[in-house]
Parts: structure tokens; sequence; C-alpha cells
């Protein structure tokens, strides 16, 4: 772990070494950042140690990673991020758009884009000699702490709102974590994980309090680098590749604004390293009934206030973001800005992105419902290449799927009935 020099808080500044700081500032309690040993990284690698090797997980960017590979077997610990990109030319025609695509990150081991984060905080754990981890989730940062943990032989301990979703529900209990459903919301599951985590000495995963997180979430910006560069080559020479063109836009849904802050990291380390010499265009979109990040894009602030969440899509549900101070920022610092859907335009979502193959769960549909927003609004101009992420699987929330649907016809099984409805 030679890269690794401590932590940076995104308020004050204040730098950590690494034993000094486990979570938040111990000042402002403000966010950390890892502080990479950029000269270091610069000194021993170029772009190209990367692009040549041959590991296909979020493994491949080792040495940008302020951590150790998991040693031994190979596990679904070894089979996170490195998600494909599909072409959406049908999509891109109804939106008058011409470079449409979508990174599936439904198709991480559990299921969501939270496998980055947990194979990490896993990872980390094991380096602390840690044995039991603890996390606060809607669903999707549990079930993909359960499923790395079970993969990394730990305990794994979650706390999820007693309302999440019962396939969520269904995979914490498979993996084996203690499971604890609490008569709450997210955030009372959240502060309930802090306290235990300091009560029993538990290791904390929670989104925007363990800084390892946006360290796994960042690696998605780095396939996103790979990919562009590769989208490229009969454009131009690898160099320019991110210049020449209108950037690249990215859309990405935010709850706590833990992925969005992971994205713009990723491409801020490739910035300071000198990989890239322009950053893409962050998009954030949030759900009409949980848009404290956007509220406070919109006021210019980054105070964010609380909101009374509701939305259909429960894993970007949140009152009080954990992350959004680097939320506002990813978009802010990147000439990107705050969209926000509603329940329908996002279920809406659904079908549009179901038409062209993808099953997305609500919060993975909402990027793309900003997308179509953007394009109606002329946020995007139809030359600019774009790219959404699907964040999560539709298997995760059938019920939210069947609402984006007609139900399908019963008939009796015989040729007359058949032609009776056809
Ligand atoms: C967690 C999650 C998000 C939002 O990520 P934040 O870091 O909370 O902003 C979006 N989509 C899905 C499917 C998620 O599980
Ligand atoms: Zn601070």
């Amino acid at each position: 772990m030679p890269t690794f020099n401590g932590y940076r808080c995104s308020i004050c500044g204040s730098e950590y070494l690494s034993g000094q700081a486990l979570y938040l500032c111990p000042r402002d309690g403000g966010n950390l950042d890892v502080v990479l040993d950029i000269e270091a990284i610069k000194k021993k690698y170029e772009p190209q140690d990367i692009l040549s090797r041959t590991e296909t997980s979020l493994w491949r960017y080792l040495p940008l990673l302020p951590i150790s590979q998991p040693e031994g077997d190979s596990t679904p610990l070894h089979a996170v991020g490195w998600t494909p990109v599909f072409t959406l030319r049908k999509l891109a025609d109804e939106l008058r758009l011409s470079h449409l695509w979508l990174k599936d990150e439904s198709r991480n081991p559990t299921a969501s884009f939270k496998d980055r984060a947990s194979a990490i905080v896993v990872t980390r754990a094991r380096e602390m000699k840690s044995n039991v981890v603890v996390a606060a989730s809607t669903g999707n940062a549990g079930a993909a702490l359960a499923g790395m943990a079970a993969a990394a032989n730990q305990k794994a301990v979650i706390f999820a709102p007693k309302n999440a979703p019962q396939a969520k529900v269904a995979q914490l209990l498979v993996f084996g974590a203690q499971v604890i459903l609490v008569d709450g919301n997210y955030d009372d599951a959240f502060d309930l994980a802090v306290q235990a985590s300091k009560e029993f000495g538990w290791y904390c995963r929670n989104t925007g309090y363990n800084p390892f997180t946006l360290e796994g979430k960042k690696t998605a910006a780095f396939e996103i680098w790979e990919w562009w560069l590769e989208a490229h080559r009969d454009w131009h020479d690898e160099e320019s590749a991110l210049d020449d063109h209108a950037p690249l836009t990215i859309f990405v849904s935010v709850g706590d604004g833990n992925i969005i802050s992971g994205i713009h990291k990723g491409f801020k380390d490739l910035l300071a390293l000198g990989w890239i010499s322009r950053m893409p265009r962050i998009i954030g979109v949030q759900a009409q009934g949980s848009a404290a990040v956007a509220n406070a894009f919109y006021a210019e602030t980054e105070i964010i206030e609380p909101v009374s969440a509701q939305t259909v899509a429960d894993s970007i549900s949140v009152d009080l973001p954990r992350d959004g101070v680097r939320a506002v920022r990813a978009a802010k610092q990147t000439n990107g800005t705050y969209i926000v859907v509603s329940d329908e335009e996002i279920i809406e979502a659904i079908a549009r992105l179901g038409g062209a193959g993808v099953f997305a769960e609500p919060a993975g549909a909402a990027a793309y419902a900003g997308l179509v927003k953007a394009a109606r609004e002329g946020i995007v101009q139809s030359g600019d290449p774009i790219l959404v992420l699907n964040t999560g699987s539709g298997l995760k929330d059938v019920r939210a799927a069947m609402q984006a649907v007609s139900p399908a016809p019963i008939i009796e099984p015989s040729l007359a009935a058949l032609k009776k409805i056809l």
C-alpha cells in the first residue's frame, strides 16, 4: 500500500495520517478524502501500465487504490467492476442524440454499483484485522456488503429500514449477514449503525462516512476513462481523445451523493496524474421527493438542508445526504448540473430502458429519466457524447417494475382465445 498518504477533510482541509482518523474529520465531521501519493504513482506508472493489464475487475486499478489486493482463490470479490457499456441506438434516436451509451452496473456480483465500495471496504477491514463489518442500507449497500463479506469470510451486520424491498432483504439473509430491520427510515438505521460500530468496535461501511467507499466507487471513473479512450481510437490518438470533442457527459442518480463524488474523485485522480487533461461533465439526477443535494446545488450553497424523503426509488430516498457537499461539487466543478425527476418519469424510464434490453431498478432508471429531461430542456446537445449509469438491477424491486408495464392477459390455452386477444 505504498500510495496511501492519509486523509484530507473536504470541508476544512485538515490532513490526517492513516492512524489519526478513521471515518469523518474529528474537527468538523466533514467527509475525508483519501490522499494518494500522486508523485509516487506518477514515477512508477504510465497509463499504458494500466491499459495493458489483463485483470478484468476493479482490481485492475490496484496501482491507484489505497489498498492491497485480496489474496487467495477467485471469489465474487474478484468479479466486481469491469461492467459493460452498451450503445443505446433506439433511445438515442428517440431523444435526437448522436452518441448515447449506458454502463450497466447491475452486472456486478450482487447486482448494483455498491459492490465497488463493499469490495474495497471488506479488503480494508481485513487489513485492519477487523472481523465484523457493519452498515446501514436501504438495501443495495447492505446486499453488497453482505455478499462481499461472505466472499471474504467476514461477518456482516446490516441495519435496514423495515420497508426495504423484499428482494434486497432476501439477498442480505441469503448471504448470511446478521440483518436487523429498523422501525424507522434509512437515516435512523444510519445513526444506529454508527452507534453500534462505536459500542462494539465493528468496522463501519456506512456511505458518506467511511472514506474507503469513495475509493471503490472511483473505479467506475477509471473504467469510463479506458472505455472512452477505446471508443475514440478511430477518431483521434489517445492523448487528445478527451479534448477534441464536446466533453463526455455522465448521468448518475444521487441519494447520499457518494457515487457521484466517487466518479468525480476518480477523474480528479486521473487529472492529478496528468493522464487526462479535461474533466467530463457530471450530471446528478435526484428524485423530486428526495432532492436535498439538488436543492443545495440550485441555491448555490454547500449547506445541505434535510428533506422528508418520499420516492419510489428507494435507493436514492435519503432525508439527509451524507456526502452532499462533495456531491454538489462534483456537478459544480465539472460544469455539470442537477436534474430532478418525478416518480412517474422514473417509472416511465424503467419501461424505456427495458425496451432497449436493460432492466433497471427505479434508482438506476432515474439517471435515464434525467437524461430525457436534459435533452428536452437543451441541457445536452444532440452531438454531445453521453453516458448513463444504470446503478442497479430491476430484479431488486419487481413491484416497481410492474408499475412500469401493463399486466399480461390470462387466456384459456386455445388458439381461439389467443386470436381474440391478439
Ligand atoms: C446507492 C444507490 C444510488 C445512489 O448512490 P449514492 O451514493 O447514495 O448517491 C443510486 N442507485 C442505486 C441503485 C443505488 O443503490
Ligand atoms: Zn474538517
